[in-house]
């Protein structure tokens, strides 16, 4: 594996689940971080502090991914104070469950800006920066859901087809420039977004929330595992790595099976 160590990465929503298992696990590598995302603000100041006790520099930057310019900022701000943007990962998201009938327009249009839009505007500000290096990486956090639908899910299954549509067309644009675009492709991992989900279905199928773990999240999940933030870490690295230079414009699933059948 090539080293990583005193690279620069932007990680998008990256103050929660796998973002910021992420944002860890590059630090122990040694990679500088730019951590994103809502919360706390000294929550966030605690986990920004534990990353740079790994010997790199960590920058919090608060962008909204629904807003633009604050995602130009977000880009602009870590090159300026890192002196480059070498890995863009492109995680942040959010999830809303309801038949498409009743999906309320705003929780729609959020989806789309947070979940696939919002990537759109990190690549198009950071890959001039990472041409101009001749190195770059970027990773979009896309879903088993990116692959295959399950109901209820419209506007995220949705983005998550759009965002592997995206990695694909955008690997081709800058496939001589030594930058690779690929998207991960996880099956459910138990996160804060997960658990809001498994009340969210409960409501909406009208079953318990144990029969919702069991019946509808690990039904599909062949394992009957949930994946692990730090399985989709080493991933995440092993697509940063020289091993990794021609594989691009991939979406590689993590999904304990679930897409195979
Ligand atoms: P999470 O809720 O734990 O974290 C989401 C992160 O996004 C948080 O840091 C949050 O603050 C941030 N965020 C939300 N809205 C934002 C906004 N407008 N601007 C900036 N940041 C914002 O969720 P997670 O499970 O860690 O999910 C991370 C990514 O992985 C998402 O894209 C999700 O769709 C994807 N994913 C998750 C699972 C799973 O089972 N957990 C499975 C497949 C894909």
């Amino acid at each position: 594996m090539s080293t990583l160590k005193g690279k620069n990465a932007v990680i998008t929503g990256s103050t929660s689940g796998i973002g910021l298992n992420i944002a860890k696990a590059f630090a122990e590598k040694g990679l500088n971080i730019v951590i994103n995302g809502f919360g706390d603000k000294d929550d966030i100041e605690k986990e920004r502090q534990e990353i740079e006790k790994m010997g790199v520099k960590a920058i919090y930057h608060p962008a909204d991914m629904t807003e633009p310019e604050e995602i130009e900022d977000l880009i602009s701000t870590a090159n300026k104070e890192l002196g480059s943007v070498d890995i863009l990962v492109n995680n942040a998201g959010i999830q809303f469950v309801s038949p498409v009938d009743e999906f309320p327009i705003e929780k729609w249009d959020a989806i789309m800006a947070i979940n696939l839009t919002s990537s759109f505007h990190t690549i198009r500000s950071a890959l001039p920066l990472m041409r101009k290096n001749g190195w770059g990486r970027i990773i979009n956090m896309a879903s088993a859901h990116g692959l295959v639908a399950s109901p209820y899910k419209s506007a995220y299954v949705a983005a998550k087809h759009g965002i592997v549509g995206m990695t694909k067309s955008i690997a081709l644009e800058c496939a001589e420039d030594n930058v690779t675009v690929n998207a991960i492709c996880p099956g459910y991992v138990k996160t804060p977004l997960v658990e809001g989900q498994i009340k969210d279905t409960a409501k909406a199928r009208g079953i318990s929330e144990d029969e919702v773990v069991r019946d509808v999240l690990l039904k599909a999940q062949w394992t009957k595992k949930f994946v692990t933030t730090e399985q989709v870490s080493e991933l995440a690295l092993f697509l940063c790595s020289d091993a990794a230079e021609n594989i691009t414009g991939s979406h590689v699933s993590i999904d304990g099976g679930w897409t195979s059948a």
